[in-house]
């Protein structure tokens, strides 16, 4: 069990108070919108943990991503390789990239060195009224308010107004086990045996291993392939984490509300790799939401121009959708088939190039003041 560090009885004092900004949710997404509001103006950040206390996913995401970012020191393992098994086989893709696993806490804390944002614990309820352009923010310990609001809370996008509940709503849902050990490989698995439509994966993470599952299918539980995988690795399964993965575009602004990574359906689908663009919509809305306290867009400027930047992306996501959705139907022989064919340099850095463009690394520096306007990168 992580250690609990959230403030407790007497030091829950009551929150209140008008801010520039709120940032909702002090994870990927929201600790990218608030590195690109530093010395901006009166930022607070909301969670209801302390900031890196509770691991969300994995942590698997492209190298120089976290390099852009400047959280190499969080890096555990690095691999250049992707081991596939299926049924019938076992390729290894020569990645034109690498891959790290990073260790959470770390990286949420070197995240957390680049903004100068308030910090309060405190479980976000929803969103309150909207006076003089102001949007109150309900919280277990008060309201608070400004005319800036951005939910970056993950799947159950708390200040939006439409329910999403699974098993119904377009949600994929993972689990994975922590036992210590250690491997050389980045590994999936795509195997009926395991998950009908999804994978199992390893990623060694230097003295410990995430082992888990996914499935596409929201309706399939996956604690029991997940502790069958592990006995299949001799891996003790141990210190469980797991969550819904949203697998579809939502908007990414509703009633003057911001949202960024898993809150907008950001997670890529096929892979469900989320991290890498959490921190990619996350620094395009924090890069609006600069304009606007530098005085140089109006709020309704922002909440445009930020929702058509996450719209541009809809054929992206859509096309990995149907890749998600076609590769269970592929029968076993044929997908062991076709993983060999496709295991060559070219082929991999064809597919894996592509891949990483949807949401690049370069998009964290490619201005020379690091915060350029999102459209910047829709050019490129
Ligand atoms: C088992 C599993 C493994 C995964 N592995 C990977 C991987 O290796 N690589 C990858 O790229 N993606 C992976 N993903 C997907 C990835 O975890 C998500 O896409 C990513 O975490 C989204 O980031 P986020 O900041 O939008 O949301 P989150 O990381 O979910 O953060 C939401 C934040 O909001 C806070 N919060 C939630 N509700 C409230 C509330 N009511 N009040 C206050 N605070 C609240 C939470 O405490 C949290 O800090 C995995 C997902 C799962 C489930």
């Amino acid at each position: 069990m992580p250690i609990r560090r959230t403030k407790r009885g007497g030091e829950r004092t009551a929150l209140a108070g008008d801010y520039d900004v709120i940032v909702c949710g002090a994870s990927f997404a929201g600790l990218a919108v608030a590195r690109e509001l530093s010395g901006a103006g009166r930022v607070l950040l909301l969670d209801r943990y302390e900031i890196g206390e509770r691991q969300t996913s994995a942590c698997a995401a492209p190298t120089t991503w976290l390099e852009a970012l400047r959280l190499g020191e969080s890096v555990r393992q690095t691999f250049d390789k992707l081991v596939m098994h299926t049924p019938h086989s076992t390729v290894r893709f020569p990645l034109p990239f690498t891959f790290s696993t990073f260790d959470y806490p770390q990286l949420c804390a070197l995240l957390d060195d680049q903004n100068d944002a308030a910090f309060e614990t405190a479980k976000v309820e929803g969103r309150g009224a909207v006076s003089d352009g102001s949007i109150e923010v309900l919280t277990d310990r008060g309201s608070v308010a400004a005319p800036l609001v951005v939910d970056a809370l993950g799947w159950r996008r708390i200040l939006g107004s439409n329910g999403f509940q699974p098993p119904d709503a377009p949600l994929s849902r993972g689990l994975e086990v922590h036992p210590h050990g250690s491997s050389g490989e980045l590994e999936i698995w795509i195997d009926r045996s395991l998950v009908p439509a999804g994978y199992g994966w390893s990623f060694p993470a230097r003295d410990e291993v995430r082992v888990g599952v996914g499935s596409f299918d929201p309706r399939f539980h996956v604690k029991e392939p997940t502790v069958d995988l592990a006995d299949r690795l001799r891996r003790d399964a141990v210190r469980y984490q797991g969550n819904w993965i949203p697998h579809r575009l939502r908007p990414a602004t509703e009633a003057g509300v911001f949202f960024a990574g898993d809150s907008a359906g950001h997670c890529l689908p096929l892979t469900a790799e989320g991290i890498r663009t959490a921190f990619y919509f996350g620094i395009a809305l924090g890069r609006e939401l600069r304009q606007v306290l530098d005085g140089r867009a109006t709020r309704e400027t922002a909440l445009g121009r930020y929702a058509a930047f996450s719209d541009s992306h809809e054929r992206k996501f859509r096309w990995m959708l149907r890749a998600q959705r076609a590769v269970p139907r592929i029968p076993p022989r044929i997908l062991a088939l076709a993983s060999r064919g496709m295991a060559t340099r070219a082929f991999t850095h064809w597919s894996f190039g592509h891949y990483l463009k949807v949401a690049p690394p370069g998009f964290v520096t490619d201005s020379g003041d690091r915060r350029p306007a999102p459209e910047a990168a829709l050019a490129a």
